[in-house]
Parts: C-alpha cells; sequence; structure tokens
C-alpha cells in the first residue's frame, strides 16, 4: 500500500462521505498529546474522559511495565493473582459502604451488561422471573453493545436506528431540577420516576441511572436528592438500584463517586474509564451482599454466566491500582475542586457569554463544564478553530464541552476555557 493509500481504520461515529483525515497523534506529555509533525493539542476531554492523569504519566508507565515483566496476562476463571486480588479488595474500600463484591470485565459497556444480567439473574434466582425488564432514564447513554443500546435514551439517543432490534425496557424521564436543587425543587423529577414504577415495578429488575451528570446524552447536571429519592423508591418497588458510574466516578463530579454526594449506595455500581486512569480499558461491576448472596445456592441456575477473555487482566489492575494510589496521594480531589473554581468563574460567571443568542445554559459540575446550545450548527466548525489555538475540543450535538485531565493546570484550564467562549464571543 503506498503511504498515501487511505488507511484501513474505520473510524467511531465518523460520516465516511465527510470525515476528513483523522490526525495522527504520535505521543503525549501531561494534558497534551502530540501529532506527526510536532504539533500539539491541549486536550480539553481528555480523551473521553479517561486520561485523568494526562498523557504519559510516569508513575503509570512504570506500573505497566513492572507488570508486564511479571505477568501479562491469565485468565480468572478459576485462577486468581494479587493485582486482581488487590485492585478488588481497593476498590470495596473507597466505594459507598456495602458494595463488597467485584466482577471484573474489559469496558464500561460490557461492565452494564454485567450489571443487567446479574439484575434480571438475581429476581430469577429469588423467584420473581418475571422482573426482567430494566427502568432508564430519557438522557441516558449506557454504550454502545446492543443490550446498553436498549436502555440508551430511545429518540434522542444515537441508537434510535436499531429499535426494531432491541429488547424494550421502560424509560422515566430524565430529571430536570439542577445540582444545587431544594429537596422540594425534586419533588417533580420523583413523582414521575414513581408514576413508571407504580405501572411496571411487577416486570423491572433494576432503575439504571448515571448518577448527577447524564453524560453522553447531553451533559444533565441533577440533584444529589434525586438519588436520594430513587434510593427509596426501588426499595419500595423491590426493584435494584444500579449506578452507571463509567463517567461519573475517580471524580469527576467533585467527589470520588457521584453517590458520595447523595450518602446512597446503589445495589449494583458500574466503573470504567477513569478506573486505569485511561492506560488500559477495563471495568469493575460491584455488587452487595444482598445480590452477591441470592446466587449462593445449589442449583447450576446459582452460576453466574459470564467471563470476559480479559477480565481482570494483570497489566490492567496493577495500573488501575497505582491510578488510584496518585488520585489519593496526589490530593486530585483538591485539585478537582481548584479546576471547578476556574471553570465556575470563567465559563459561568461570563454575562457576555450566557447572553449570547446561541446559548441556552452554562453549567459545571466537579471537573466538567458544558456550553448548551440551541442547535447543533450553532458549533459546526468549532473543533477546526479549537485546533487552530492549540486546543482539541470535540462537541457532542449541540453541547460544548470540557472534561480535562486533572492534572491540568488552571492556566491551560484557561487556555481551554478562553477558546470555549471565544467561539461565541469572537
Ligand atoms: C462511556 C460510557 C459507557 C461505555 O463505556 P465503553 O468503555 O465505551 O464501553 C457506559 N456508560 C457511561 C455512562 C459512559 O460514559
Amino acid at each position: 500500500m503506498t503511504p498515501s493509500a487511505p488507511s484501513p481504520v474505520w473510524h467511531p461515529y465518523a460520516h465516511l462521505k465527510t470525515q476528513r483525515q483523522a490526525p495522527k497523534v504520535i505521543g503525549g506529555e501531561g494534558p497534551r498529546f502530540t501529532l506527526e509533525g510536532g504539533e500539539t493539542l491541549l486536550d480539553a476531554t481528555c480523551s473521553w474522559w479517561c486520561m485523568i492523569h494526562g498523557y504519559r504519566h510516569p508513575r503509570l508507565v512504570r506500573a505497566i511495565q513492572r507488570q508486564a515483566d511479571a505477568l501479562c496476562h491469565v485468565m480468572l476463571g478459576g485462577l486468581t493473582h494479587e493485582p486482581a486480588d488487590r485492585l478488588a479488595r481497593e476498590l470495596v474500600r473507597i466505594t459507598p459502604a456495602g458494595l463488597d463484591h467485584v466482577f471484573f470485565s474489559d469496558s464500561g459497556s460490557v461492565g452494564m451488561e454485567v450489571a443487567m444480567k446479574m439484575a434480571v439473574q438475581y429476581h430469577r434466582l429469588r423467584g420473581r422471573p418475571e422482573k426482567h425488564r430494566m427502568l432508564s432514564l430519557m438522557k441516558a447513554y449506557h454504550g454502545d453493545t446492543a443490550g446498553c443500546m436498549a436502555v440508551c435514551d430511545p429518540e434522542e439517543g444515537m441508537h434510535s436506528l436499531f429499535s426494531g432490534y432491541l429488547p424494550r425496557h421502560h424509560f422515566a424521564p430524565a430529571p430536570t431540577a439542577p445540582f444545587d436543587a431544594a429537596p422540594e425543587a425534586v419533588a417533580a423529577d420523583l413523582a414521575a420516576l414513581r408514576a413508571v414504577l407504580e405501572r411496571h415495578h411487577a416486570e423491572i429488575a433494576a432503575l439504571l441511572m448515571e448518577p448527577l451528570l447524564q453524560a453522553a446524552g447531553g451533559l444533565n447536571m441533577t440533584s444529589p436528592h434525586y438519588l436520594v429519592g430513587a434510593r427509596a423508591l426501588c426499595d419500595k418497588f423491590d426493584v435494584l438500584l444500579v449506578f452507571d458510574e463509567v463517567a461519573t466516578g475517580f471524580g469527576r463530579t467533585g467527589r470520588l463517586f457521584a453517590a458520595d454526594h447523595a450518602g446512597v449506595t446503589p445495589d449494583i455500581m458500574v466503573l470504567s474509564k477513569g478506573l486505569t486512569g485511561g492506560y488500559l480499558g477495563h471495568a469493575a461491576t460491584l455488587a452487595t451482599d444482598r445480590v452477591h448472596d441470592a446466587f449462593i445456592g445449589d442449583s447450576p441456575m446459582h452460576a453466574f454466566m459470564h467471563g470476559p477473555t480479559f477480565m481482570g487482566n494483570p497489566l490492567a489492575c496493577a495500573v488501575a491500582l497505582e491510578s488510584l494510589a496518585v488520585f489519593e496521594e496526589e490530593n486530585y480531589l483538591g485539585r478537582i475542586a481548584g479546576l471547578n473554581r476556574v471553570l465556575e468563574e470563567e465559563l459561568v460567571r461570563d454575562e457576555a457569554l450566557a447572553a449570547h443568542p446561541a446559548v441556552v445554559e452554562v453549567r459545571t459540575l466537579g471537573a466538567t463544564a458544558v456550553i448548551e446550545t440551541r442547535a447543533a450548527t450553532d458549533l459546526a466548525g468549532v473543533a477546526d478553530w479549537a485546533r487552530e489555538q492549540g486546543v482539541w475540543l470535540r462537541p457532542i450535538g449541540r453541547w460544548l464541552y470540557t472534561m480535562p485531565a486533572y492534572v491540568t493546570t488552571e492556566s491551560e484550564l484557561r487556555r481551554i476555557t478562553t477558546v470555549m467562549k471565544g467561539w461565541f464571543l469572537r
């Protein structure tokens, strides 16, 4: 093949007719990556929200090298190893009290598939086989595999084309009360959730949600009181509560986990993206005793029939352990609070930005900020324009957002916010 022949790489979410040649990344350092030819870009998205320590973090790189020298991979079927055992213990330690069992898999989507399968089998084992549907929220995004597509927003989500192929689940309205809403202001959201549960609880195995931040579905930031209310409703209607913290986990909302803002323990919680600091694909589905102990029994039906080849991969576990150590030793929650102050000051309190006719709302939560516009066309060309200013931005639909690496300095973050604002206030 000549060097100029088009690459056989098929890119995600890309229109083949209009896509342009993707820039080639050759390396990275901190919050920046470098392109062939020497151009460096400040990554405002930390590579789909997972590279929380930035690129080429020396401790993470060394952790992988050390583990590679000892053991790159071994099956978790019938065997175990130190990195998997230690990571499971660490995850139990840092997640909300009661999540004491850890099932590993290789991506966020598969972690959610595991959660849903666990919930259905849980009810089956307790003699409630009719509870086999999910209850999800509008604006939800839970991944791209079939089971996950079926619980993404069926109208505005990206998977509506597959509706004929997917199993049918129930949906409640997306919560609307913002993060700082008073408890009374959340009552209408909870009443809407309750109405769906009252009608359909007999067939609902689990309520799934991205707690506090519905991310890919439009960065909808919602109230911790909603989580508290959802917990109570799930208990009332014998429905398991599943928190998809694939995006929100590891500090993105300002606490280690979104659940921590509400003091709520879900029955099942899914982690991925930031779990390994983005250095390798991996996921963990955590469960409480209530869920786990239902699987203790004598029939063949009691085994949990799932086991991805690469679950518990030693390299992924080793780098996840190092990622956590860095997160705690270097006070990342303090850094995230600092990043949030900059985002508030530069974006939320900018009156000219708020008054711009294309802008619907500007909001932040932890190390996340979004400028919601009226239409995706308001953002046409923004990525190219940002690249000219040395910043990598990739809007989702009509949402221009940043989820920077936590190692981003305040002045680097001001560079990102200047470019985000600059698009509107040029
Ligand atoms: C990214 C994401 C997923 C899917 O994770 P993959 O690793 O891409 O499969 C699931 N849920 C949420 C909330 C996500 O943001």
